[in-house]
């Protein structure tokens, strides 16, 4: 519900904007989002009511009427994981005192079955609903958990509700009971039949789970593309940020998204913005959660970075949450749901998320030129990238990706980045195949007419479609870009658009005259200089330097945090430096020869001598005509 006075409307002078009533808002029915698209279900609802008595100690106190169908046991389960986040996160480490009642008012037995789940027993006869009451510890303050403090609550569905774990489709209420001087909730959630404040319906669990809530104050913005009604909900001090701009820059992106999948695939979104001291974000069907500084807004870097934020969560409402590969639904919510196609949902939305903005004209054509090579840098400069194949890399995301550790630069590959990389190769392997004809906008388009049913996308179906565009075969390309670790060949690609690689970086900079160890170092706050990582093959890794060994001196001089980097720098290229390391009490001497700083060889610029037709093709891929 969004009560009027909370609701600010900020004129956008856009062609596609038009003003939306509030209440006409409200009464359009929901989309269901994928999950959602089953066959409805006559199932009656679980309802839960949550309350917050004591927010400062970061407390849900939740109450749910759940039916029991007429059985004796009664087994209900909580997610151990959220959609979009790949990780088992153990959500029931948060759950406390479960308890059960009948009709009548009697306790009834409540036995743990496993980590995360409870089963009741209700002796005959057996009532047709039971009431079960929980506390959930909320004060985790990242976009797939939850938090609670005496301001706002910011409510994930995974971590925060107990359901059914029979499995049947049925609809989810939630009723938020708000402590004194909290103002309202907004959620993407349906209303409740009957329309009470703050009173919502799920058509199933799905959903719930897609639809994180924000409860307390927060000041909501809407904005229209369209006559599509999309809300900008802040969540703390947003003092610091130029509305009527935010919002001007964020109706271009939604616009722009709008233009190249040519419709909305939801009634209404929400930007779900929490203003804070870090930086995330969550898709979901019809919203996105989104975590900001606060200061995100002060410099340009910061801001653009923050606009592609919202680029890709905002992208995610086409590609994964309705167009994905088919082992992401439905989802198995108490284990691992492995793909080997993360790379497309998470790799192609990143691209497109940055691809977003200098078509959105947010930024130049050279700052994301810039953006694309610092991708490329980082791909390129990770030794992960020679061990672990892209479609592995998505595999074990729960393993990996969620758990990086001092070694994973030189084991693991980001699907994020590499995918990104991947996904500009097949845009212009599709454009130079078609003569310039199509794009992977054009196979996104094709996939999403094709797949974004309730079944998903194969491997091969998403392959075929992408070749289908093409007109070519691209069964060599995926071979060697996405199930196997040869180096990716950048130089067709550039060239289609008339770019090519920066020459070398003058040596002031961190270019190839300046001294290297490929170590990776920290200060303990005792005046320690502890190595903290080392990259494969790097002079470091071939000295035998390890991760935790204390550098001591350097030659005979002692070093300190701070004063390590000044001696490598006065060093050149070639030089052998002997450095003394403590390793578990014991002191070590390693000859080291110091290498040359590989400096960024992977930022893009346009080729000076690109023809008047690559300039072309330049402007028409980044709408700068
Ligand atoms: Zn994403």
């Amino acid at each position: 519900m969004l009560p009027k006075p909370l609701l600010f409307r900020h004129r956008l002078r856009l062609a596609t904007c038009s003003a939306a009533g509030l209440a006409a808002l409200l009464a359009l029915a929901a989309v269901a989002p994928l999950a959602a698209q089953k066959p409805a279900q006559a199932a009656e609802p679980i309802a839960y009511t949550l309350r917050f008595p004591a927010p400062s100690t970061g407390y849900i106190e939740v109450e749910a009427a759940v039916p029991t169908g007429g059985r004796a046991a009664t087994e209900l389960m909580m997610a151990v994981w959220t959609p979009g986040s790949y990780f088992i996160r153990e959500y029931e480490r948060h759950v406390e005192a479960v308890t059960a009642q009948g009709a009548d008012g009697r306790q009834l037995s409540v036995e743990k079955t496993r980590k995360n789940r409870w089963r009741i027993q209700a002796p005959a006869p057996v009532p047709r609903a039971v009431t079960v009451r929980y506390r959930v510890y909320a004060r985790e303050m990242t976009v797939r958990n939850n938090w609670v403090d005496d301001s706002f609550a910011m409510l994930n569905g995974a971590p925060t509700f107990l359901t059914l774990a029979d499995g049947v489709a049925r609809p989810h209420d939630v009723r938020l009971i708000l402590p004194d001087g909290w103002k309202t909730t907004v959620t993407a959630l349906s209303p409740a039949p009957g329309g009470a404040p703050n009173h919502y319906r799920a058509p199933d669990y799905d959903t719930l789970v897609d639809s994180p809530i924000i409860a307390g104050a927060p000041s909501v913005h809407e904005f229209t593309v369209d006559g599509t009604a999309h809300f900008l909900v802040n969540a703390g001090d947003e003092s610091l940020w130029d509305l009527p701009r935010t919002m001007a820059d964020m109706s271009a992106i939604v616009s722009e998204w709008r233009r190249m999948w040519r419709f909305f695939p939801y009634p209404r979104y929400f930007f779900l913005n929490v203003l804070t001291g870090s930086g995330d974000g969550l898709e979901h069907a019809n919203s996105s959660l989104l975590m900001t500084m606060r200061n995100q807004a002060r410099t340009r870097r910061d801001y653009v970075s923050w606009l592609s934020l919202v680029s890709h969560e905002f992208f995610h409402a086409w590609n994964v949450k309705r167009l994905r590969p088919i082992e992401l639904g439905p989802f198995d919510y108490e284990s691992e749901n492995y793909t080997r196609n993360l790379w497309i949902a998470e790799g192609f939305t990143d691209y497109y998320g940055e691809l977003g903005l200098p078509r959105a004209k947010l930024i130049t054509a050279d700052e994301y030129l810039a953006l694309l090579g610092e991708r490329l840098q980082a791909l390129q400069s990770r030794p992960g990238r020679l061990v672990q194949p892209l479609q592995l890399s998505s595999y074990d995301a729960w393993i990996k990706e969620y758990r990086p550790d001092e070694n994973s630069v030189n084991s693991a590959i980001s699907y994020y980045t590499k995918g990104g990389a991947v996904a500009f190769l097949l845009d212009a392997r599709i454009r130079r195949a078609t003569g310039g004809a199509r794009s992977l906008d054009d196979a996104m388009r094709l996939a999403y007419k094709r797949y974004s049913g309730p079944r998903g996308y194969t491997t091969s179906e998403f392959r075929g479609t992408m070749a289908e565009v093409a007109g070519v075969s691209l069964d060599d390309f995926f071979a060697r870009a996405v199930d196997s670790t040869g180096e990716l060949d950048y130089a067709e690609a550039l060239d289609w658009f008339g770019l090519r690689f920066r020459q070398e970086a003058p040596p002031q900079d961190d270019g190839p005259g300046r001294a290297y160890l490929g170590a990776s170092t920290r200060g303990d706050g005792t005046g320690r200089m502890l190595v903290t990582g080392v990259l494969r093959g790097a002079p470091a890794w071939e000295a035998g330097v390890s991760t935790g060994d204390e550098i001591v001196a350097v030659g005979d001089d002692r070093v300190r945090p701070g004063l390590f980097e000044e001696r490598l720098a006065a060093s050149r290229p070639g030089d052998r430096i002997s450095l003394l390391v403590a390793r578990r009490d014991r002191v070590v001497r390693l000859d080291v020869v110091l290498g040359a700083a590989p400096g960024r060889r992977w930022a893009v610029e346009r080729h000076p001598d690109a023809t008047a037709e690559q300039q072309a093709r330049l402007a028409a891929w980044l709408r700068q005509q």
